[in-house]
């Protein structure tokens, strides 16, 4: 369902990704780790279209089109934006807002804060947004503000909001990173769940290798923009995360 190819990308002298290769078959549920710096927020952001890469041999493909190759950014990246959700350490959504508006939002795909303070949606938007909200468990607070939900519920309706854009892949950068334990947990959780359930492809990035152990059943770890392991979490050994990490 995903395919990178190859690609690379530099911020002026410096290469955040050096000649990656992946591919994402439909319904895997993936870790990326590696060390701070090492490119796995880079390989997401061109994943998604929301960066270019760098010209040359390097393409992407989602669902069977082009993504990007060359550089460019093709004229099918919309499409491919719209089945693509993409989920935030910071869960992004309009705090002052009610839960309800922020997640059918996503159905517009894009942010029309006018339309969603009126309130004026269709029937058909509002079944999906409360069927969205229940697939996550926190549909009893569709009516309060965004901002006063807690940030596990936050990350939540952001990975909801995906769910009504109708996304079949999520890409989730360091979703837990700013949780407590036991938030973070069911975050996972429900991205296993989508996964496993409802067939949706998941890439995440996670700075705790454990979530990764525990909920991925492949593991990709970057270094210095490289892919340096690609494979079931039982083979991340001590001295393979050692050389991942450092001691
Ligand atoms: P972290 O775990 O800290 O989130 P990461 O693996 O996500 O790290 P990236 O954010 O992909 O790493 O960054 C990879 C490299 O590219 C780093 O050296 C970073 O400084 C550099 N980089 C990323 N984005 C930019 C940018 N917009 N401008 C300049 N340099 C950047
Ligand atoms: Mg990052």
């Amino acid at each position: 369902v995903l395919s990178v190819r190859n690609v690379s990308k530099s911020f002026g002298s410096r290469r955040a990704l050096d000649g990656v290769s992946v591919d994402v078959a439909k319904g895997e549920m993936i870790a990326l780790i590696g060390p701070s710096g090492s490119g796995k927020s880079t390989l997401l952001r061109s994943i998604s279209g929301l960066q270019t890469i760098d010209p040359g041999e390097g393409r992407i493909d989602a669902f069977g089109g082009s993504v990007q190759a060359a550089g460019k950014l093709s004229d099918k990246v919309r499409e491919a934006r719209k089945r693509i959700g993409f989920i935030f350490q910071q869960f992004n959504l309009v705090g002052r807002l009610p839960l309800f508006t922020n997640v059918a939002l996503g159905s517009l795909g894009r942010i029309s804060p006018l339309r969603g303070t009126l309130g004026l949606w269709p029937s058909e938007t509002k079944q999906a947004v409360m069927q969205a909200l229940a697939r996550v468990g926190i549909a009893e607070y569709a009516g309060q503000r965004a901002g006063t939900l807690s940030g596990g519920q936050q990350q939540r309706a952001a990975i909801a909001r995906a769910l009504v854009q109708r996304a079949k892949i999520i890409l989730a950068d360091e979703p837990v990173a700013s949780l407590d334990p036991v938030s973070a947990r069911r975050v996972m959780e429900t991205l296993h769940a989508l996964n496993a359930e409802d067939g949706l492809t998941v890439v995440v990035t996670l700075h705790q290798v454990d979530y990764a152990l525990r909920y991925c059943r492949r593991v990709i770890a970057l270094k210095e923009g490289r892919i340096v392991y690609d494979g079931p979490p039982e083979g991340l050994d001590r001295t393979r995360l050692i050389d991942i990490y450092g001691p």
